[in-house]
Order: C-alpha cells, then sequence, then structure tokens
C-alpha cells in the first residue's frame, strides 16, 4: 500500500514509475484469494471507511463497500451479550447498558471518552501525552471487568496484542474513526483496495515476481542480477526487509505482531448479522471471530457462510483446528461441529509493533534512498498509505530544490 501510494502520487505529478514487486500479486499484507468460492483475505482485516488519506486515493463507490455494525456480541458465561456504540444504536440501549461487560459507570465513561475523542482533531490525538492503551484506559477510570472483557479482546484483534501495550495515540486514533465511520470490507475481497491503487498506473508499471536484492541511490539490483537505473529509488518493503536492504537505517528494526486466522464454511451463519463476536470469557484460544459473509454476501458462495476466527501469536501446534472448533462449539452450539475449515493463514509479519512515544519519520531518506511503509507511520492501511504520500511529496520537492 505505501509503495502503490507513493507511485500514483509521482504518477500524478508526471513523473515515470516502475514497482518491482517481490511476489506474485501486488498488495503486500492486504490480498485476497479465492478458495473453493470464497474470498479469504489474508487475515481477518477492515478498511475503516473514514481513513482521511487513504479515502482521497480511492474510488469507495467502486469497492462497494460492506459495513459491519459498530457494537460487539461478546462471548461470557456460555453466551453472547450484546454491547453497541449506544449513540448509533439506540435501540439496543438496555441490552448495552445490562450486558455483564463492565459496569453502568464503565458504559457512562465510554460515552465521555467518546464525546472527547470524536471532538480532538486528527493532529490534536497526535500530540497528546503518549502512554500504553492498558495505562491510558486506567487513567480513564475504566474498570478490570470492561478492560479484560471487551477492550482486551476488541483492541487486542486490532492490534494483534492482548497486553494492550500499543500506543494511546493509536488507540485515540482508532476510536475515532470507529466511531465516525464503520468498519467495511469490499465486497470482492480486500485486495481490491491495493489493485484498484495499482490501475490507476500505466500498463507496465508494476513487475511482480522480481525480488529486489540491492538498492543505491539511482539504482537497483534485482535478485536475477539485472540492474535498473531511475533517478530516485523507494523502498517500501516491510520494516524489517528495509532493514535487510538497507543496514544502519535510522528507525529501529521493528518488533512483529503475529496472527493466525482460521477459515470455515458454514451451511447458515450461527448469528445472521454483521457484527465482530468477541471472547470475553478469559479463557480459550479464539479472540475474535466474524461471520464475513454476513457483512459481504459474495464472500461466499451462494447458500454459504463464511467464518473468520483470529488466533493472536502464530500457533502452529497441531490440533489447533479440533481446539477452535471445540470452543466454537461453545459459543454458537453444535452446528459448529459441521463447518468446514477451509484454510489457516499464519501471519508471522502481521503488524510493526507501536509502543508509546515512538519517534521515526514517516519517510526517511537513508544516503539518498527513500523508505516509506507502515513501519514508519501507524500499523494500518492509512498509515502505509500515509506515509507513502509523504515520500512521493519529499521526493518532488527534493527534485523541485535540485532545479533551482
Ligand atoms: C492480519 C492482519 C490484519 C490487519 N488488519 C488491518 C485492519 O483491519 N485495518 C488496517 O488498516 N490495517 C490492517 N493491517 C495492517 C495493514 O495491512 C498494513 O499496515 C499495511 O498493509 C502495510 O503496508 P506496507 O505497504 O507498509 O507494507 P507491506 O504490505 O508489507 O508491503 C511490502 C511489499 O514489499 C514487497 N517486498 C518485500 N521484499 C521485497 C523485495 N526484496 N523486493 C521487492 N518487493 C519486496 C512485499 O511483497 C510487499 O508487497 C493488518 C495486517 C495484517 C497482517
Amino acid at each position: 500500500m505505501a509503495g502503490l501510494a507513493c507511485a500514483v502520487q509521482l504518477h500524478r505529478a508526471g513523473r515515470q514509475v516502475r514497482i518491482f514487486e517481490a511476489s506474485d500479486a501486488v498488495g503486500g499484507r492486504v490480498r485476497t484469494d479465492k478458495v473453493d468460492g470464497f474470498l479469504l483475505d489474508h487475515g481477518f482485516q477492515v478498511y475503516l471507511d473514514r481513513y482521511p488519506e487513504t479515502g482521497k486515493l480511492l474510488d469507495l463507490e467502486a469497492l462497494d463497500l460492506k459495513a459491519f455494525e459498530p457494537g460487539a456480541l461478546i462471548y461470557r458465561d456460555g453466551r453472547l451479550h450484546r454491547l453497541m456504540d449506544v449513540f448509533r444504536r439506540p435501540a439496543s440501549a438496555w441490552s448495552s447498558l445490562t450486558a455483564p461487560v463492565g459496569s453502568l459507570s464503565d458504559k457512562l465513561r465510554v460515552g465521555l471518552m467518546r464525546m472527547k475523542i470524536l471532538n480532538s482533531s486528527f493532529e490534536a490525538i497526535a500530540a497528546r501525552e503518549d502512554r500504553s492503551t492498558e495505562a491510558y484506559l486506567r487513567d480513564c477510570g475504566f474498570s478490570e471487568s470492561i478492560i479484560d472483557r471487551f477492550f482486551r479482546s476488541f483492541y487486542g484483534g486490532i492490534f494483534l496484542e492482548r497486553a494492550l501495550r500499543t500506543s494511546s495515540r493509536m488507540f485515540e486514533f482508532t476510536f475515532k474513526l470507529f466511531g465516525q465511520g464503520s468498519a467495511t470490507v469490499p465486497a470482492q475481497g480486500m485486495g481490491q483496495i491495493p489493485k484498484q491503487l495499482a490501475a490507476l498506473l500505466p500498463d507496465g508499471s508494476i513487475q511482480l515476481n522480481q525480488a529486489v536484492h540491492a538498492v543505491g541511490i539511482d539504482s537497483i539490483t534485482l535478485e536475477s542480477g539485472e540492474r535498473i537505473q531511475g533517478c530516485a529509488t523507494v523502498v517500501a518493503t516491510d520494516g524489517s526487509v528495509a532493514h535487510a536492504l538497507l543496514p544502519g537505517l535510522q528507525a529501529s528494526p521493528p518488533e512483529w505482531r503475529s496472527v493466525t486466522t482460521l477459515y470455515f464454511a458454514a451451511d447458515r451463519s450461527p448469528i445472521r448479522e454483521a457484527i465482530i463476536c468477541l471472547n470475553g470469557s478469559g479463557a480459550g484460544t479464539v479472540n475474535n471471530v466474524c461471520v464475513i459473509s454476513d457483512a459481504a454476501p459474495s464472500y461466499a458462495p451462494p447458500g454459504q457462510s463464511l467464518l473468520s476466527v483470529s488466533v493472536l501469536g502464530l500457533v502452529e501446534a497441531d490440533g489447533l483446528v479440533e481446539q477452535v472448533r471445540s470452543e466454537l462449539l461453545e459459543w454458537f452450539g453444535p452446528e459448529a461441529s459441521s463447518w468446514r475449515h477451509l484454510r489457516t493463514d499464519h501471519t508471522r509479519r502481521g503488524l510493526p509493533e507501536q509502543l508509546p512515544n515512538r519517534s521515526a519519520p514517516t519517510s526517511i531518506n537513508q544516503a539518498g534512498v527513500w523508505v516509506c511503509g507502515d513501519h514508519l507511520s501507524s500499523a494500518s492501511i492509512e498509515g502505509a498509505v500515509v506515509s507513502g504520500k509523504h515520500t512521493a511529496a519529499a521526493i518532488l520537492a527534493a527534485r523541485d530544490s535540485t532545479k533551482s
């Protein structure tokens, strides 16, 4: 996403761009495969439809975004409890306020926090004191109960870590976007997002299956040995590859958050509702479950449903499918025994860790070579795009200043 965003901006400014992509498709971590008629994203991902900078590049209408409900069903004590954003779903106020997930004062605090964050600009959020999300929530006065039963699973699923070590600025940024808009998926899969950006570039600009071996200020060397000349080089890989290509890179190499995603096919949806289900039980391996086809029916063939199950961390143990199925039986009842396991995705490099008070710039020029990617910004599609756009702007500004 960072490389595509950078290339689109440079192309719009009249520059010729060439992208060399190591894998067999564009998108990096945002990809979708078709398996037995189901659309399987590489891990459960959503597009927040109020992403400010990505929204300016994409044709959101053409993506035909399908939204999830603003809220969650929380599994606890053997059943699912409803916790909605009551400002947007007032009809669910009673069930949300009485759900055994935090106290009544916790729920009032969520309202106060919502007001504070929604009334703050992104700039104000970026300038606020930074600490861990857990410390932030405790400072807001939330009880252990709501932190453990709701925030750890909801934001654990977003940050890919339940300890909530992630920066409170990232928490506020995400909370604001959830409050203003919706979590969505494009009707034809998350992979449509990078494909749409790639289609904005002239034919032949992108070469797939071309891993870059070495980079210099005005040239790169492919793994095949071929050398390509250019006016500027941008490394838009993930943070670890960027460090391998450019030893001594100013920013520190990322620690990675991993996730394991299991996909199941069902004859019918167990909830028939476009809403995320969270583990608030304090036990088990599953963090969150979602019937994606309830939001976007095109993710499954007619008459079938697609479930995505996220387990945080990289879990490669034998018996994971059986373990997850036994938990799904508790959550959804005996019908889970007939669900067909489609695939398990092990994503080692899911998100770069985003600890508080990180001070990396969104774009780096390392000895003449430009670097962008989510590791320099926020670990999200929006973060990657912001970094890519800033890099394009910096390249254009540097070219202009050499001319004058
Ligand atoms: C499971 C999961 C869930 C997520 N959920 C969300 C979500 O809900 N919402 C959200 O906004 N974000 C989410 N994200 C994060 C988001 O996907 C990433 O932050 C973003 O896509 C990163 O983009 P990038 O361009 O910085 O890096 P990448 O996507 O890693 O792209 C780097 C590219 O460089 C290529 N490359 C690597 N080495 C070479 C080489 N030597 N030569 C040539 N090419 C090379 C790679 O193949 C890849 O295409 C999620 C990520 C994961 C994995």
